[in-house]
């Protein structure tokens, strides 16, 4: 933390949201909608980064629903997916069943992530507190007093001082937020990583099945419209092994794993068409400090297994905004509320994570350290004789443990206008 003050602008709100992903991006729509005036920095130009998973799941259509918006949202094009399928082998099996949900919607909606953040952002500048500044990020943080007060920012060549009554760290699993607070980070560790491609998809290719696994390979393929967007999992340190076998080998390994795909694999021609996404789980100690609270990857990073990060940081962001709206109206935040944040949320990200690293020990390594096609493990057999298995697995993945609703209310929109001016003057505001 930093307590100097060379910054040339400063910026006065109510909550300063370090991280425009899902987490912040939400609680940041919440808050303005409630009336409180927030900051969002996000570091890049767009949303259109390609690594962020396309799931939109049943627990946040229902929140969509709450805010009196999944109509229109519905309307942005997305895959609905009622039952997730694997193949493990040349076995093709079911193994979670949405439609029994107590839900809204009874399916996942896949749908690229920067389409469902671009939606958030829309709605969010409907509301006059709703700053979102793109191309900006957080920096360090501002410390007076042992209490974090603010967050210091660059745009562009710009310096900027946030000065804020609470600061929330929303940046992802490399947080800089939580880094510069020196939070303690408990590393779960994961047992492999996730290269990430893209091959072209022809009407004629069966539907979207969530898994393939064979022997020693697991790929997940994601329906893109007209591409397959393709997670090919990997021992963790393993990329630089498969790059010495040549590029044809992989090609190889690909046309074995999904037969119609066949010459379409020759698309990925060069390493440079594949990307290494280093896969992380790990948890903080205490998510809060005086003036600062971390919520979504940046409390917690979350394996990709389930496809469920998404929902846990989208679900924190909504009990954050339950917690903190009333307290943010009073002036700076204490304590006692955003630690009342991780007591909400440590529970189901401990149950998450524990079920997420109960799949990596027992089936992703045991797949990613086989050069054998392996039998198919116990729990499948089951999830595959079983249908409440299926719903119950459904359940955990699509609404997760203790789900949030939206208690915040919305106040009235006093004008329409994106722009709007600093609340003490100090400085011109950049809306985005
Ligand atoms: C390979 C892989 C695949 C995954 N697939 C899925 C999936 O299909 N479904 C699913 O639910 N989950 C998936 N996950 C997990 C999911 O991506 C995360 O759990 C989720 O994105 C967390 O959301 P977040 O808002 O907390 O953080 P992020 O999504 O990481 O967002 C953080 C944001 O902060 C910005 N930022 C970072 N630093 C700064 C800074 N200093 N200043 C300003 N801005 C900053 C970043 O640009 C980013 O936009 C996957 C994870 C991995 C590794």
């Amino acid at each position: 933390m930093s307590s100097q003050s060379p910054t040339s602008e400063t910026i006065r709100t109510q909550c300063a949201i370090v991280g425009g992903g899902p987490a912040g991006m939400m609680l940041g729509f919440l808050l303005a909608r409630a009336g409180i005036d927030v900051v969002v920095l996000e570091k890049h130009a767009d949303f259109l980064r390609d690594f962020r998973g396309d799931t939109i799941h049943p627990s946040t259509l229902q929140v969509m629903h709450e805010l009196g918006l999944l109509a229109e949202f519905l309307k942005r094009p997305h895959n609905e997916v009622r039952e997730l399928d694997a193949q493990f082998g040349d076995q093709r099996m079911a193994i979670a069943d949405f439609t029994h949900l107590p839900t809204v919607c009874k399916f996942v909606a896949f749908m690229p992530q920067w389409d469902f953040l671009n939606f958030v952002a829309e709605h969010g500048t409907r509301y006059p507190g709703f700053h979102l500044m793109m191309e900006t990020e957080g920096i360090d943080l501002i410390d007076e007093n042992g209490r974090v007060v603010g967050v210091r920012a660059r745009h562009h060549d710009r310096a900027l001082e946030i000065r804020a009554d609470l600061v929330v760290g929303t940046d992802g699993r490399h947080s800089t937020m939580r880094a510069r607070a020196g939070f303690q980070v408990m590393d779960i560790g994961a047992p492999m990583d996730v290269l990430w491609m893209s091959i072209s998809r022809r009407p004629s290719d069966p539907p979207q099945t969530l898994g393939r696994i064979d022997a020693g390979q697991f790929l997940v393929m994601l329906d893109r419209g007209n591409y397959w967007q393709c997670a090919f999992v990997i021992r963790k340190g393993s990329f630089a092994e498969i790059q010495q076998r040549g590029i044809e080998a992989f090609q190889a390994d690909l046309a074995r794993l999904v037969p119609y795909l066949g010459d379409r694999v020759r698309e990925i021609g060069d390493w440079k068409k594949i990307s290494l996404l280093s896969v992380a789980v790990d948890r903080l100690r205490v998510w809060y400090c005086p003036g600062l609270l971390c919520i979504g990857d940046s409390a917690h990073a979350m394996s990709p297994i389930g496809g469920v990060g998404i929902n846990l940081a989208i679900q924190d962001a909504i009990a954050a905004a339950n917690i903190l709206a009333s307290h943010l109206r009073e002036g700076p935040v204490g304590v006692d509320a955003v630690r009342e944040v991780q007591t909400r949320r440590e529970f189901p990200t401990r149950m998450t994570q524990g079920l997420q690293v109960f799949v990596q020990n027992k089936f992703v390594s045991r797949v990613l350290g086989s050069h054998e096609r392996l039998p198919l493990p116990f729990f499948l057999k089951l999830v595959r004789r079983s249908v409440i298995l299926r719903r119950l697995f459904a359940r955990v993945v699509g609404m997760g443990f203790r789900p949030e609703h939206i208690h915040t209310p919305e106040m009235p929109i006093a004008r329409t206008s994106k722009k709007s001016e600093p609340r003490d003057g100090s400085g011109p505001l950049a809306v985005h």
